[in-house]
């Protein structure tokens, strides 16, 4: 046959094999067996094999063998580099080793007495096989009884059995990349648990196949308590370790219950028990979680790290309840369990929801009214002590709710801080008191200055002094009207920041008080050098004067500071005539409190002056 036409007929062969239904999809040991006995039957040649090189290159194994003669497979032989150098190199360096006679070309020969002539073999033609530019392997044929020289088409038909065999490793390499990554997405590196996406997958599959169904669940949240001050105290590595040791004790609790384990979140761990069919199996779980979160765990060097762990529980579904994801539920109890008794377990109950609904919408009614500028300013006077006259306001902001009247502040700053709006609400009530003090010289109701108190969140923010600044010019007003009043414990943290932007304040001649004056453990020679000019004593030392001895001692050595540091001293929450009298007696210049006046609108404010 002329050698084109037995070139095509090989190369049609393997095309026709390849292309078979379902060859790719077959196990890689099923496909070499067809290439390696389909390449016997088209060449006619007593053996194929084919061999894996090790990862160091030092040994190649006989993956598969077939033996044409008695149509069987045998596999396992092993080859050393140490053994068959020649070999070695020449299937590294060669595209072919067509040894048409094995025993004595300089490539093969050295088989000869091991293995050619106990086999009979004359002929070799090998070629290796080589994925992503690394040699992996090599396809051999092999010639019992008599020589035979390989024409051109049966090595090029051999070659590309070698590039085919590649293509499989090639494929198989992309098969376990995908899956790796495929395992990556479902399942935590760290812990070998499934991964939250995952985990809710499955809770959502089974809420949809088992819909409204009366079969209840379970669904537990185990939050580790205080972990970032772990992460923080023994570092990273301890801190995963931990987690790895935790893990570890969920599913030795877990195994034995037809329950599913997940990591939910950094510090979190998910139970989710899908058959509920008495809470006796709930019970137990939960008893085996506190005992647990109560058994210190081992880290490296044999030390132990006492971590509690809080557990919240829901069952489901819940009656009538469709919005709130039992995810979400079991994180509401978490949560209580961690604020209650830190290694407890807290059950969900149902009349939560209904708080959170009204928690929700007051946050949304107060984020509301900051943003639509409904919260106002009350005004409550400072005396000048000598003639018990008015000389300055302080502002303290209150919210006009619709139906709840008039919210003071210390039920809804924090959760302004919370939702993050405490800048906002400083800006307007700034922008308020500068209005307001425009009105009352309008009418002629003039007074000293207005102080307005700042939150740490406007502190920190470098723009303040320069709002202030065209606040004032805005409403044209002197800036020594302006008074603004910062907690003494955002003046004891020290911060270059903080003390800059005090600078900057003064400089545009705005009086700075420090409030809450006494309860911030500010060092007295920082206060040397802050450019504050008034201090106000803190209710709490003025409610035991004049007979309480510590409050009386501590109201005299603030009174001698300001005198000494030459600062106006101003005393808050004053209640008694008897308080007044004595701290007027002590030297103190302004008086603020119930017992003179309250704080009020602005229209009663107006009036009162
Ligand atoms: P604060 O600055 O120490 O204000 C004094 C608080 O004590 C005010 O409560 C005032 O009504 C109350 N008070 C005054 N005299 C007496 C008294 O004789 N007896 C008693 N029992 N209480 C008295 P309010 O208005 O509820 O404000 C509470 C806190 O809310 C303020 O404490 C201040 O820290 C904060 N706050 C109020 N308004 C604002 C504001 O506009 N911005 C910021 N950032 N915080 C504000
Ligand atoms: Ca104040
Ligand atoms: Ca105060």
């Amino acid at each position: 046959m002329p050698a084109v036409e037995k070139l095509i007929r090989l190369h049609k062969s393997l095309l026709v094999l390849s292309h078979g239904e379902g060859f790719i999809e077959h196990p890689r040991i099923s496909k070499l067996k067809h290439i390696i006995q389909s390449c016997a039957e088209q060449l006619n040649v007593s053996r194929v094999s084919v061999w894996k090189l090790d990862s160091d290159a030092q040994r190649i194994v006989c993956e598969v063998l077939y033996l044409h003669e008695t149509d069987q497979y045998y596999q396992g032989a092993a080859l050393y580099q140490t053994d068959f150098p020649s070999y070695f190199q020449a299937i590294a360096e060669d595209r072919l080793i067509n040894a048409d006679n094995a025993i004595t070309d300089p490539r093969t020969k050295e088989f000869a007495d091991s293995y050619l002539i106990p086999n009979e073999i004359c002929s070799m033609l090998d070629a290796p096989i080589f994925s992503s530019g690394k040699l992996q392997g090599v396809i051999c044929l092999e010639q019992v009884g008599e020589q035979r020289i390989w024409d051109m088409p049966e090595m090029s038909y051999v070659a590309s059995l070698a590039d085919h065999i590649s293509m499989i490793n090639e494929h198989e390499l992309w098969l376990r990349d995908r899956e790796q990554l495929e395992f990556l997405e479902q399942y935590d590196p760290l812990t070998g648990l499934e991964k939250r996406n995952q985990f809710l997958k499955r809770l959502d599959f089974n809420q949809q196949e088992v819909g409204d169904s009366e079969n209840p669940r379970a669904l537990l949240l185990i939050g580790l308590d205080s972990f970032a001050s772990i992460n923080d105290k023994y570092g990273h590595t301890v801190a995963d370790h931990l987690l790895v040791a935790f893990a570890r004790r969920l599913e030795k609790l877990t195994r034995r219950m037809d329950c599913r384990l997940a990591r939910v979140g950094g510090d979190k761990f998910g139970i989710w028990v899908p058959n509920l069919e008495d809470t006796e199996k709930l019970n137990l779980l939960t008893h085996q979680l506190k005992q647990m979160s109560r058994t210190p765990l081992k880290i490296c060097n044999e030390e132990f790290v006492n971590i509690s762990s809080s557990t919240g529980v829901v069952i489901y579904p819940i009656e009538g309840e469709t919005v709130t994801s039992p995810m979400r539920c079991a994180e509401l109890a978490m949560q209580r369990a961690k604020e209650n008794t830190r290694g407890g377990v807290q059950y969900f109950a149902k009349d939560w929801l209904v708080q959170l609904q009204s928690k929700r919408s007051f946050e949304h009614e107060l984020a509301e009214a900051i943003e639509q500028s409904k919260l106002v300013p009350f005004y409550q006077p400072i005396f000048c002590a000598e003639q018990e006259s008015i000389v300055g306001l302080e502002a303290l902001v209150r919210w006009p709710h619709p139906d709840k009247g008039n919210i003071s502040p210390g039920e809804f700053l924090p959760i302004a801080r919370k939702l993050g709006l405490m800048e906002r609400l400083g800006s307007l009530m700034l922008k308020k008191a500068c209005e307001d003090l425009v009105t009352f010289e309008q009418q002629g109701k003039s007074v000293g200055w207005v102080s307005v108190n700042i939150a740490s969140e406007q502190l920190h923010n470098s723009a303040l002094s320069e709002e202030i600044a065209s606040l004032l010019q805005e409403h044209d007003l002197p800036a020594c009207k302006i008074e603004l009043e910062i907690v003494e414990e955002l003046i004891g943290q020290n911060s270059a920041f903080v003390r800059s932007q005090l600078e900057a304040l003064s400089s545009l001649g705005v009086r700075m008080a420090i409030d809450d004056f006494g309860t911030g453990y500010s060092s007295l020679s920082r206060l040397k050098h802050m450019p504050v000019t008034k201090l106000k004593i803190d209710k709490s030392f003025v409610d035991g004067l004049p007979d309480a001895d510590n409050d009386r001692c501590i109201a005299n050595s603030i009174v001698g500071l300001a005198k000494g540091l030459q600062m106006e001293l101003v005393a808050e929450g004053v209640e008694l005539p008897e308080q007044a009298d004595y701290l007027k007696q002590m030297g103190c210049e302004y008086l603020q409190g119930y017992y003179f006046a309250k704080p009020m609108s602005k229209d009663e404010i107006l009036k009162l002056l």
